[in-house]
């Protein structure tokens, strides 16, 4: 079965991830654009970071037979920034356009501000105008609030409720998502937030219909093997091979595919190590691995 991670932030992972990911099956991610941990202080910061993650980014994961797509986006912590906010508001029609660019993210609510309201409305607008779909970070703190405000801003601003991608779902907030005719994405994490026993909980209660799973996994203390991980707990649970490939592959597969950009999805992929990114390999002096 081949895996999807629709939301993982690669640019903090190291290539033995990527090789662990390969073996374990993955053979397409999404990294949505976000916060790096601290503060940005410059507009150029934000640009030289969707460089990346459209050029070095997708390189190193094709170094390991991974096709990657991104999300680009302001993210709801530093939309607390105006100046900032407003400057990187500025680039992203030019970003949006790109190739490998497959949705608006990850946009929402942090600490449900005025300022991150204002900014979260003007990139639905924004990815209207692009004709993406959006991924949506919904806060840690005060979750179900933070849910139901993004719902109510999702219908007010008219977008399509196929178009949306919420995540972070927990046991709390996933009949809401569902109800709202939105995408329901669920970041399995280490010990916090949602497991793969309570993800198994919530497949056999509510099915596979628009849902999604990821490992969210970053700079923090997270897993990047989570995908593979909830496919052996369902598996264990009983759950139909169908069921789960719907989740972990077609799902996510029909999400993106509405950016029009993910043509190729089902091809395999080839890996030359031999090949360069701007005159640099991720290799340093190792055989290079050539399959086709
Ligand atoms: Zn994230």
């Amino acid at each position: 079965m081949k895996l999807f991670d629709p939301h993982i932030h690669m640019t903090s992972r190291t290539t033995d991830d990527y090789q662990a990911m390969a073996k374990a099956g993955i053979v397409a991610i999404v990294e949505p654009a976000f916060w790096v941990g601290q503060p940005r202080t410059h507009v150029g910061s934000f640009e030289d970071y969707f460089l990346s993650l459209l050029g070095w980014e997708r390189f190193r994961a094709s170094q390991f037979g991974i096709k990657h797509f991104c999300t680009l986006g302001m993210n709801p912590k530093e939309a607390n920034n105006a100046e900032l906010a407003e400057g990187v508001l500025g680039l992203l029609p030019k970003y949006l356009e790109k190739d490998g660019v497959v949705a608006v993210g990850e946009i929402g609510y942090d600490d449900l501000t005025e300022a991150e309201d204002a900014m979260f409305k003007e990139q639905i607008v924004l990815a209207m105008e692009a004709d993406l779909p959006i991924l949506i970070h919904t806060p840690h703190r005060d979750k179900k609030r933070g849910t139901e405000r993004t719902l109510a801003v999702v219908k007010e601003m008219g977008i399509a409720p196929e178009r949306v991608l919420i995540d972070h779902n927990t046991e709390e907030t996933l009949p809401l998502t569902l109800d709202s005719g939105c995408w329901a994405g669920h970041s399995i994490y280490p010990e916090t937030k949602m497991d793969e026993a309570r993800m198994v909980q919530l497949v056999k209660r509510y099915g596979a219909e628009r849902i999604i799973v990821n490992s969210a996994a970053d700079w923090g203390v997270s897993d990047p093997l989570k995908v593979p991980k909830t496919v052996a707990a369902m598996r264990e649970a009983g759950i139909p091979d169908q069921q789960i490939e719907t989740i972990v592959w077609h799902n996510p597969v029909n999400f993106f595919a509405q950016s029009g950009r993910l043509e190729g999805i089902e091809s395999s992929s080839s890996v030359d190590q031999r090949k360069l990114w701007e005159g640099n390999s991720v290799l340093r002096g190792q055989q290079p691995v050539v399959r086709q």
